[in-house]
């Protein structure tokens, strides 16, 4: 399988605000935005900034109610925006290969198949057809809490959004791989909702809510492209990987140390290659790789204890790299004693 992984996929914050001002766009009718095809986008590799799970309805075209264009959206819409395995097969997929960092799973109001779920819970009768039972028993248990014998206006719109965040919840943790990926912060799942009668979509969370902050570092390590401009607060400078960074100058540097011993073996680097399914188990090798190096292992943690320590590396993936691994090494370290 080709590997497409963008290491400079926007942020789930970023991406989100792209979805926000294409909505914004598509309700104002301003000139749409969206890139066209052009025979370069059709045969690049494809690097979509979101993937959106969205409802088959024809009153919902993703792309057209974003202002996006070719290349732009993983999108994949069926009937009640249900997640079945197929659908997490596709979003692991999208994230995995291409590096995508926000999930969004979309409702919409008046949705048929929701409607059809809470007529067929409210009467005891389900779809005749078992295929269309298959979509209805999918969404059932969400609505369970919800569907009284006296049905309200707002009902079909409580069930909706319930709907939606089940789906959110499923794909957070139903999913090993996602999973993984929240935690890390890489990757963030929200719902929302769009409305037919105004156009407009309404997130309904936010991203920082589904991203976990980081803890406080105790040890003051950081960690910082060795491309980006040196700063006051770097206090010692040591640059982790095994190669020397390519178009840079040892002077334009400023590294104080180069610690390539703390980097991971060619074998282990070229095994993992970036890919964030394989970061877990790259973490637990890179610390089985480490445990021959306790003398430089020391040497960074009284570093630490001294002052700030700041890890430099040349990767233009920023988070899931050997860095972010050695610094989350330290801080368990500086945690748990010598
Ligand atoms: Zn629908």
């Amino acid at each position: 399988m080709p590997h497409t992984w963008d290491p400079s996929s926007p942020s789930p914050e970023a991406a989100l605000e792209r979805l926000r001002e294409g909505n914004r766009r598509f309700r104002k009718a301003h000139g749409s935005r969206a890139r066209p095809w052009s025979r370069r986008l059709a045969t690049e590799a494809q690097r979509p900034f979101a993937v959106i799970l969205g409802c088959s309805d024809s009153r919902t075209p993703v792309e057209i109610l974003f202002d996006e264009g070719f290349g732009d959206l993983f999108v994949i819409r069926i009937a009640g925006n249900i997640v079945a395995p197929s659908v997490v097969g596709s979003i692991e997929f999208a994230v995995a290969q291409f590096g995508t960092r926000l999930v969004v799973v979309m409702g919409h109001t008046r949705c048929g198949a929701v409607a059809a779920t809470v007529k067929a819970i409210a009467t005891g009768l389900g779809p005749e057809s078992k295929n269309i039972r298959a979509i209805t028993d999918r969404i059932a248990p969400h609505l369970q809490g919800l569907v009284r014998p006296k049905r309200s206006a707002s009902l079909l719109r409580e069930a909706v959004r319930a709907n939606v965040r089940a789906s959110v919840d499923q794909l957070r943790h139903g999913s090993q791989l996602i999973e993984e990926l929240v935690l890390a912060g890489r990757v963030a799942v929200v719902g929302a909702e769009y409305q037919l009668e105004t156009g407009a979509v309404r997130f309904l969370d936010s991203v920082p809510e589904a991203t976990p902050a980081p803890e406080p570092s105790p040890t003051r390590v950081r960690m910082k492209r060795i491309y980006e401009p040196v700063a006051k607060e770097d206090g010692f400078r040591v640059l982790v990987d095994r190669l020397w960074p390519r178009g840079i100058s040892k002077e334009r540097a400023h590294v104080d140390a180069w610690a390539r011993e703390l980097a991971p073996s060619d074998a282990l680097r070229k095994w993992y290659a970036h890919r964030p399914a394989r970061w877990e188990e790259f973490q637990r090798r890179f610390a089985r790789e480490l445990e021959v190096q306790e003398e430089s292992l020391q040497r960074l943690l009284a570093e630490a204890r001294r002052g700030p320590v700041t890890l430099l590396f040349a990767s233009r993936e920023t988070e899931l790299n050997n860095a972010a691994a050695l610094k989350r090494h330290l801080e368990e370290r500086a945690r748990t004693g010598p």
